[in-house]
């Protein structure tokens, strides 16, 4: 998946024109994700098991980062 959040992606190497999604293998709904307030030092990879679908409730989604359109 290649707008996965890399590996040691850091809430704090965020653009603004970054859009962070949460994106759920099982019924492939995607869902913006609010950081804000996260820790800067925090790895977006380390949310991907805590997160829960908010479609069918499964723990545990994907990070994506994608480039708001100009
Ligand atoms: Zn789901």
């Amino acid at each position: 998946m290649e707008n996965r959040a890399p590996r040691n992606y850091t809430v704090g190497r965020l653009r603004t024109w970054h859009i962070v999604l949460a994106w759920c293998d099982r019924c492939k709904r995607r869902g913006e994700l609010d950081v804000t307030g996260y820790a800067k030092d925090l790895e977006l990879r380390r949310l991907e098991r805590r997160l829960r679908c908010r479609g069918c409730g499964r723990v545990g989604c994907y990070v994506l980062i994608e480039k708001a359109p100009r």
